[in-house]
C-alpha cells in the first residue's frame, strides 16, 4: 500500500492520504481528496511514502485529476523556498500559486472535472459564411461608413484577410475593444470560435527585433557577457525613455528561439495591455497574459495550458505569475523592479515577487533581469557586493533629451505674494505656456478626494473614522467624508460639534487640485485619474485613452499617473506638492520620495521638444529634493546606504515584521509586551517594540509591531525558528489566542 502526503490549500501542513489499488500517482500530480464530512478539495501529491502513518482512519484519495503532473520539480522545490522564508505553510504558497478554479474551497466532487477547460484553445473571430464574398463585404463597408466608422474599420480588416483567402483570426490582432467586438456578433458580421493555438513556427521565421544604438548595444553586450560568465542577476539602472524594453527583447529572443520560456513581470496590471501589444508585434503569438484581473476560467486555461507546454512561452504578469508553471523557464524579467506592488503584504506569504524572480532563476539555472530608471537600493547594494552585474544607460533613445527639472519654492512664492490657491505663479505660466503650444500637462498629487481633513479653527476638533484610528477625508463629489483605510462614510460636518465654529480644510487632494485648474484655465479640459475615477479597468483605460487622443489638455492624479505612460504630446509634468512625500517616518522614505519624483519627471516630453518638470516645495534645500533637481541617483544611493548602514537597517540587516492585532486594546498590549521581552531573552537588542504604528487602529482592531532586526551574517533561518517557537507559546495562552498575529519578512 502506497500513501502520499499531500498540500491542501489551507494554512496547514501536509495531511496523508491512502493511494487506492490501480491508480498511480506522481509527485506534482493534483487529485480531489475528500476533507471532512463532504467537502472535497485539490490537493498536490508532495511525496509519495509506503509507510503507513500512524492514525486510525485514513482516506483515500479519491480521484487524479488532469492527465499530467500541475507542477514541476523545480516548482516543488521553489513552493518549498517561498514557505521556508517567508514563514507560512505549503498550503498558504497553494492558495496564491494556484488559480481559484482548481482549487476549489471545498466543493462537490462535481466541480473537478478535466473536461471544464481546453487547454491550448485560443479565442478566434471569423467571417460569417454570408459576408464571406469579396464584393458583398466591400459594398456593406462603404455603406456603413459614415455611420459606423468603426465598424467599417474591423470589417475592412476582415475584408483584407479575405483577399489573402482566409476568415479566421485570432482575437488578439484585432485591436478593437471588446463591447464593439460583441455587436459585431450579435449583429451577425463575426462569430467566435476556438481553436488550437498554433506554435513553434519560429524557427523557420525569426523575429524581427529593433535595431538597437550605438548605447543600447554596449548595454546589450554587458549583460551577455555577465550571463555567460555565470552571473545569475544583471541590474539595469536606465532613465526613462532609454529603451530598456528594446533591451529585454533580444534576451527574450535569445531564450526563445532555444525553446526556452520567459516571464515578464510588471508592477501594475494597468501596464501590461500596452506591453503585450510591442511584444506581440515582435513574437507574435507566444505572448500571454498573465494576471489578478482576468476571470478565473482564463486563468485557469493559461495555467493548464502552461503547465503542459513545449517551450518558447512568453508571459506578461504582475508578481502572482511567478507562480506560474513554466518548465522550461530561463529568464525572468522584472521591470520598474522598485516597485513596491511587488511586495504582497495583506497575506500570506508575504513575499517579494522581485526578489523571488532572483530565487527561481538561481533555481533552475537560469538568469534574472532586473530593469528600473530608479533601483531599490536593496538591488543596488548587490551590484556594489558584486551579488548582480550592472549596467547604466543614461540617455533616451533617438534625439529625445531628458526633460528640465524645476524646483519652484513655495515659501519664496508666499512671500513674494506670487501664490494662488495651490499654485505658484512659475507653474501656473509654465501651465499657459505649454497649453498655448498647443501641448499637454500632467499634475501630480498624491491624495485623493478633496480635502484630508476638516478641522475646527478654534479647539483643532477634526472628524475621525470611528473604526480607525485616522481623520476622514472630504469628497466633494459624493458630498461624503470618507475614511481610506477601511471605507466608512458620513455626512459631511457642517459646524464644531462643541465650539459650533466653522470647520476649515487641512491640505488637498486630486479633487481639489481638479477644481483649482479648472478655475485657472476655464477653457481647457481637464480629467482626473485616481482610484475615485478609476473604479474599473474600464474607467481607467478610458481615461488615459482619452488623454492620450489629446480629447483632453490637463491631467490630474495620484500614482496612477506615475507610471509608465507614453504621451505625445506631453511636455509639462507639475508636482502640486512634494512635501508630503517627504515627512513620512519610515527609513525608506527619502529613497521612495526620490523614486517617485524621478518617475514623474519622466513622463515629461518624450519625444520631439525637451519636457519640464516643476515640483513645488517648501523645502527647498532638502537633500531629496537636490537629487532629483540634478538627476543623481548615485548620490542619492552612496548616501542613503550609509544612513542605513550607520542604523542597520536593510540591505545591512534583515527585518522581520509581526504585527498583533485585537479589538481589545488593554489584552493586546500586555501580550505585546510579553512577547518582546520573550522574543529579547533570545534576541536582546536586536528586538524594537512593541510600538503602535502611525495608523494604530483599523476596521476596530488595534495594531502593535514588534521588529526583528537580524544581521545579514548571521542565520536567519535560526532566528526563525526561535521566532515560530515563541510564537507558539503565545498561541497557547488562552486569552491571547484570538490575538491575530503575523510575520512578515522584509516588510516594505
Ligand atoms: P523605457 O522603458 O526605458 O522608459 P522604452 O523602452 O519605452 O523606454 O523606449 C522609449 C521609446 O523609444 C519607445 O517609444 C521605444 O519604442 C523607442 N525605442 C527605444 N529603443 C528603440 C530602438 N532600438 N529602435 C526603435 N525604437 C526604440
Ligand atoms: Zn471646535
Ligand atoms: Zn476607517
Amino acid at each position: 500500500m502506497l500513501y502520499a502526503e499531500i498540500v491542501l490549500p489551507l494554512a496547514q501542513p501536509t495531511y496523508t492520504f491512502a493511494i487506492p489499488e490501480g491508480m498511480s500517482l506522481a509527485e506534482g500530480d493534483a487529485v480531489a481528496v475528500q476533507f471532512g464530512a463532504k467537502n472535497y478539495y485539490t490537493g498536490i501529491v508532495w511525496s509519495i511514502t509506503d509507510r503507513r502513518p500512524d492514525v486510525k482512519r485514513l482516506k483515500s484519495v479519491v480521484s487524479r485529476l488532469y492527465s499530467h503532473p500541475l507542477l514541476c520539480r523545480e516548482q516543488m522545490r521553489f513552493w518549498e523556498w517561498v514557505a521556508s522564508y517567508y514563514l507560512c505553510t505549503l498550503g498558504e504558497v497553494m492558495r496564491i500559486a494556484l488559480p481559484s478554479l482548481i482549487k476549489p474551497k471545498a466543493g462537490s466532487i462535481e466541480e473537478f472535472s478535466d473536461e471544464l477547460f481546453s487547454p491550448r484553445q485560443e479565442h478566434c473571430l471569423q467571417l460569417s459564411e454570408r459576408w464571406c464574398d469579396e464584393t458583398l463585404l466591400r459594398e456593406e463597408i462603404s455603406r456603413i461608413e459614415r455611420r459606423a466608422p468603426r465598424r467599417a474599420a474591423l470589417l475592412g480588416d476582415m475584408l483584407a484577410l479575405l483577399t489573402r483567402g482566409e476568415r479566421v483570426v485570432p482575437r488578439y490582432q484585432l485591436p478593437y475593444d471588446a463591447p464593439l467586438l460583441l455587436t459585431m456578433r450579435r449583429v451577425g458580421y463575426l462569430e467566435s470560435l476556438y481553436r488550437p493555438r498554433r506554435y513553434g513556427s519560429f524557427h523557420d521565421c525569426p523575429f524581427i527585433l529593433p535595431t538597437p544604438s550605438v548605447a543600447q548595444q554596449r548595454v546589450i553586450d554587458d549583460i551577455r557577457s555577465s550571463q555567460q560568465a555565470g552571473v545569475t542577476t544583471h541590474l539595469l539602472r536606465g532613465i526613462t525613455g532609454s529603451g530598456k524594453t528594446e533591451i529585454y527583447m533580444q534576451f527574450i529572443a535569445d531564450v526563445v528561439a532555444r525553446g526556452g520560456d520567459v516571464l515578464f513581470l510588471l508592477p501594475e496590471i494597468a501596464l501590461t495591455s500596452q506591453l503585450i501589444e510591442r511584444l506581440e508585434r515582435v513574437f507574435g503569438e507566444r505572448v500571454t497574459a498573465y494576471h489578478s484581473k482576468l476571470s478565473p476560467q482564463r486563468r485557469t486555461e493559461t495555467f493548464l495550458r502552461l503547465s503542459q507546454s513545449e517551450g518558447g512561452e512568453i508571459v506578461v504578469g504582475a508578481r502572482s505569475a511567478i507562480f506560474l508553471p513554466l518548465k522550461h523557464l530561463r529568464l525572468v524579467v522584472v521591470d520598474e523592479e522598485h516597485d513596491q506592488s511587488y511586495k504582497q503584504s495583506d497575506t500570506a506569504p508575504r513575499y517579494n515577487g522581485r526578489d523571488l524572480a532572483v530565487v527561481l532563476a538561481s533555481l533552475v539555472g537560469g538568469n534574472a533581469l532586473l530593469g528600473s530608471a530608479t533601483p531599490s537600493l536593496e538591488s543596488y547594494y548587490n551590484t556594489l557586493s558584486g551579488k548582480y552585474a550592472y549596467s547604466e544607460l543614461l540617455e533616451r533613445y533617438g534625439d529625445a533629451v531628458p526633460p528640465r527639472v524645476v524646483i519652484s519654492d513655495t515659501k519664496r512664492a508666499l512671500k513674494r505674494g506670487e501664490r494662488r490657491g495651490h499654485f505658484n505663479l512659475e507653474l501656473k505660466q509654465a501651465i499657459s505656456a505649454a497649453l498655448e503650444r498647443g501641448e499637454q500637462v500632467m499634475l501630480f498629487q498624491n491624495r485623493r478626494g478633496y480635502s484630508p481633513s476638516l478641522q475646527c479653527g478654534d479647539c483643532g476638533w477634526s472628524l475621525r473614522c470611528p473604526s480607525c484610528n485616522v481623520t476622514l477625508t472630504l469628497h466633494r463629489s459624493s458630498q461624503r467624508m470618507e475614511c481610506h483605510y477601511c471605507g466608512h462614510t458620513e455626512a459631511v460636518p457642517t459646524a464644531c460639534p462643541s465650539c459650533k465654529a466653522p470647520l476649515s480644510m487641512m491640505g488637498f487632494g486630486t479633487e481639489k487640485a481638479e477644481d483649482a485648474v479648472r478655475e485657472l484655465f476655464p477653457e481647457h479640459k481637464v480629467l482626473r485619474l485616481d482610484s475615485d475615477t478609476s473604479t474599473s479597468e474600464r474607467a481607467y483605460r478610458d481615461i488615459v485613452g482619452e488623454f492620450e487622443r489629446g480629447e483632453a489638455d490637463i491631467l490630474v492624479g495620484t500614482q496612477m499617473i506615475t507610471k509608465g505612460f507614453d504621451f505625445g504630446r506631453l511636455s509639462l509634468v507639475g508636482v502640486l506638492n512634494a512635501d508630503n512625500l517627504m515627512l513620512n517616518p519610515d527609513f525608506r522614505a527619502s529613497e521612495r520620495a526620490f523614486q517617485l519624483l524621478t518617475q514623474v519627471a519622466g513622463r515629461a516630453g518624450r519625444r520631439e521638444r525637451q519636457g519640464e518638470v516643476y515640483i513645488q516645495t517648501a523645502e527647498r534645500d532638502n537633500p531629496v529634493i537636490l537629487w532629483v533637481e540634478s538627476g543623481d541617483y548615485v548620490a542619492m544611493a552612496r548616501h542613503e546606504l550609509a544612513e542605513r548602514q550607520t542604523w542597520g537597517y536593510p540591505p545591512y540587516s534583515r527585518l522581520l515584521r509581526l504585527t498583533l492585532k485585537y479589538s481589545d486594546s488593554q489584552t493586546l498590549r500586555s501580550a505585546a509586551a510579553t512577547l518582546a521581552k520573550r522574543l529579547r531573552e533570545h534576541f536582546g537588542g536586536r528586538v524594537f517594540g512593541p510600538v503602535e504604528p502611525y495608523v494604530n487602529r483599523i476596521r476596530g482592531e488595534w495594531i502593535v509591531q514588534i521588529l526583528l532586526k537580524v544581521e545579514i551574517t548571521s542565520s536567519v533561518a535560526r532566528a526563525k525558528q526561535l521566532l515560530l517557537s515563541r510564537l507558539e507559546e503565545l498561541a497557547s495562552i488562552a486569552e491571547w489566542k484570538k490575538i491575530n498575529v503575523t510575520v512578515d519578512v522584509d516588510p516594505q
